[in-house]
């Protein structure tokens, strides 16, 4: 929705008053590479992306809140004595509450307000949707309420809401790219110190995509906890032999250590993968596009094969990319088993290449493929008013 159409939205819903109109926009995220290695004291390369979730928001002084979003446009109203006490019940302003929550007990001031929120991300698509609400909901209270903004901060206390309030038991990526995205850059985050450093990303002739599965992702959680269970496996392996804290410390000499197949070749996933975020660092640094690719086309295998958490649409997407003459790369992102992928096309051959994959993609799957261009983008930040 553009944004006069969103602000004319809003005054339909809530009406004129004196207060202002706050506009604020949080963007979605991708991760470029560095795949289940967060939980493994490795790094990413997250980058936060153009599309993203809007918030009009209007404070007053009336102690009521009223909440909208365009998703399915049902207004919320709470007192915000209610509101600061409520427990998630699984609706989408649980992600709203317990940001406002979480800013109350560090002596954030809440106050009533109206609040609309707009979204061009597909939703539980692995693009962060949820990051960008909790993020956008705590910049623009703290905003409001002149409270001074820490962007590292703002995304440790967004993704402890959503482990403890909304109950999902996601690490630090998404609030952090969502928070300190900057445009044209990638962030190599190290998950553990909460610490990252800007990678400039000039693609050159080349087009970031975002290829989204549109299949449900159903297996997530229960395969998220099992591979977890196999590394801490690994880790005590390892663990028994010499000191070590995390899997991503491990030496490639050491894989000799694990006799079980499948533990070895999960362990191998990530001793590689986190080279191959280093490696893709180097690349992007020194503006070697297509290692850069292969980099991502190594990661998608290791993920497929190693791993094991890809999937037959995730499959479908990468495969139809590389057989695409103007592609240099592609993988799946985010946890796997549905989701999206990314892929590394030609500017020339972009509008080819999506009808190409939407016809293929239908042929394999019978599911229709959803293509975004992708520029990257500036994190959390105050649009108008
Ligand atoms: P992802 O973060 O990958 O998009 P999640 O399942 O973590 O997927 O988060 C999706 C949830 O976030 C939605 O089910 C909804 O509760 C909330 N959400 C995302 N965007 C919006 C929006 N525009 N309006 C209201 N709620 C939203
Ligand atoms: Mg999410």
């Amino acid at each position: 929705m553009e944004n006069d159409e969103l602000r004319a939205k809003f005054l339909e819903r809530y009406g004129e008053s004196e207060e202002a109109i706050h506009h604020y926009f949080a963007p979605g995220r991708v991760n470029l590479i560095g795949e289940h290695i967060d939980y493994n004291g490795g790094h990413v390369l997250p980058a936060a992306i153009g599309m993203g979730v809007h918030m009009m928001l209007r404070a007053d002084d009336s102690s009521q809140l009223r909440i909208a979003s365009t998703l399915d446009d049902i207004e919320h109203r709470f007192s915000v004595e209610e509101a600061l006490a409520l427990e998630a019940s699984g609706q989408w302003y649980d992600y709203v509450l317990g940001v406002l929550q979480e800013l109350h007990r560090r002596g954030v001031p809440v106050s009533g307000a109206d609040i609309l929120l707009d979204s061009d991300l597909p939703i539980g698509a692995g693009l962060s949707s949820s990051a960008a609400v909790e993020v956008v909901t705590a910049y623009a209270v703290m905003r409001m309420a002149n409270h001074p903004v820490d962007r590292r901060e703002l995304a440790i206390l967004c993704q402890l809401v959503e482990n403890r309030h909304v109950g999902v038991n996601c690490g630090i990526m998404d609030q952090y790219a969502v928070a300190n995205g900057k445009a044209g850059h990638a962030m190599l985050l190290d998950c553990d110190a909460i610490e990252s450093e800007y990678i400039p990303v000039d693609l050159g002739d080349y087009q970031l995509l975002i290829l989204h599965t549109n299949k449900p992702r159903k297996l997530v959680e229960s395969k998220y906890n099992e591979r977890r269970a196999e590394c801490d496996q690994a880790l005590a392996i390892l663990g028994a032999q010499r000191e070590i804290s995390y899997l991503c410390e491990a030496e490639f000499e050491e894989l000799e250590l694990v006799s079980d197949p499948v533990i070895k070749r999960r362990l191998r996933h990530v001793i590689t993968e986190e080279w191959r975020v280093l490696l893709s660092v180097e690349a992007l640094k020194s503006g070697e596009i297509e290692q850069f690719g292969q980099l991502l086309t190594a990661s998608h295998s290791s993920l497929r094969d190693d791993y094991e958490v890809s999937g037959d649409e995730l499959d479908a997407l990468v495969d139809l990319s590389l057989d695409w003459k103007g592609c240099i790369g592609a993988r799946m992102t985010g946890a796997g088993f549905g989701g999206c992928a990314i892929a590394l096309i030609h500017r020339d051959s972009v509008k080819g290449f999506a009808e190409y994959l939407k016809e293929g993609y239908e042929a394999r799957t019978g599911l229709m493929a959803g293509v975004y261009e992708t520029v990257i983008s500036d994190g959390v930040v105050l649009v108008d008013g």
